[in-house]
């Protein structure tokens, strides 16, 4: 079973571990599941975290229960010319809010590693010899994440919590969130309603300056086998993300937009991390 330390502490950037089970991949990409598992895999609306594994930049993907690590393409895609390939990483740079599909919840199941068949079982030894060589699948290894990455992760997270529970409070039913750098949002469906959205836009920033002030702490637990996460006296939802763990950890948090169409609200905000 694999032990997945980002639920339990936001900012451990750094462990010691072993493989809990190896393979490979049908392009020949070694794959790595640690026992200790410190990244946050892309699910919830939340990108996947960044990071390394005995210095190898990896790329991180998620099947069945495991958390998967292979080596990131940056030393082998010769397009990149020497430069890191930032195609695997989430986007900061304002793409299109469709560029990412929207998660219903905040996590995509309630098992935060969803569900699936087992993933390849070759032997990632032999890949040794190829493009992926010096990738490390044998014996203690050092799994770091990229903590400014994580941190500005969490804390885009937990504003769209924070969001979230003045709207619903409000009567505004979610429907979907997204939580990447540069278009983070959260949608509502609101039938017919009309919306005063300069109006809305100050009750949030009222919100956000109260309960940011107010230094509300954010928990988790679990409750009937559920994760949870609760801001303190405030909110709380199913979820696998990561958050900070009191709401005075969050800077700069402010609406960016709020877009109305077709029944459907849009809104845009943004977030930092002291
Ligand atoms: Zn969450």
């Amino acid at each position: 079973m694999q032990h997945h330390l980002y639920l339990s502490d936001t900012y451990l950037d750094e462990t010691t571990t072993t493989p809990l089970a190896t393979g490979q991949a049908e392009d020949g990409r070694p794959w790595v599941a640690l026992t200790d598992n410190i990244f946050h895999p892309q699910g919830g609306g939340q990108p996947n975290d960044t990071g390394t594994l005995n210095g190898h930049p990896v790329r991180i993907r998620r099947h069945a229960d495991l958390v998967l690590l292979e080596p990131h393409d940056t030393h082998h895609q010769p397009h990149t010319d020497g430069q890191p390939d930032t195609s695997a990483r989430c986007n900061t740079n304002g793409q299109h809010d469709t560029d990412h599909p929207l998660a219903t919840g905040w996590s995509d199941t309630n098992d935060p590693l969803g569900s699936g068949g087992r993933p390849e079982t070759g032997d990632a030894r032999q890949s040794g010899n190829g493009r992926w060589a010096g990738f490390p699948t044998q014996g203690p290894m050092i799994a770091r994440i990229d903590l400014e990455t994580r941190k500005l992760h969490a804390a885009l997270h937990t504003a769209g919590h924070l969001l979230d529970a003045y709207l619903g409070r409000h009567g505004f039913q979610h429907t979907g969130n997204s939580h990447f750098p540069g278009q983070a949002r959260v949608d509502y469906n609101i039938g017919d309603h009309t919306v005063d959205r300069a109006a809305l836009t100050e009750q949030l920033h009222t919100h956000f300056t109260h309960t940011i002030a107010a230094a509300l702490k954010v928990t988790t637990q679990t409750h009937h086998g559920l994760r949870q996460v609760t801001i303190e006296d405030l909110d709380t939802q199913n979820c696998a993300g990561t958050h900070v763990t009191n709401l005075s950890a969050l800077r700069d948090v402010s609406i960016r937009a709020i877009k109305v169409k077709a029944g459907l609200m849009k809104v845009g905000y943004t977030a930092a991390h002291i």
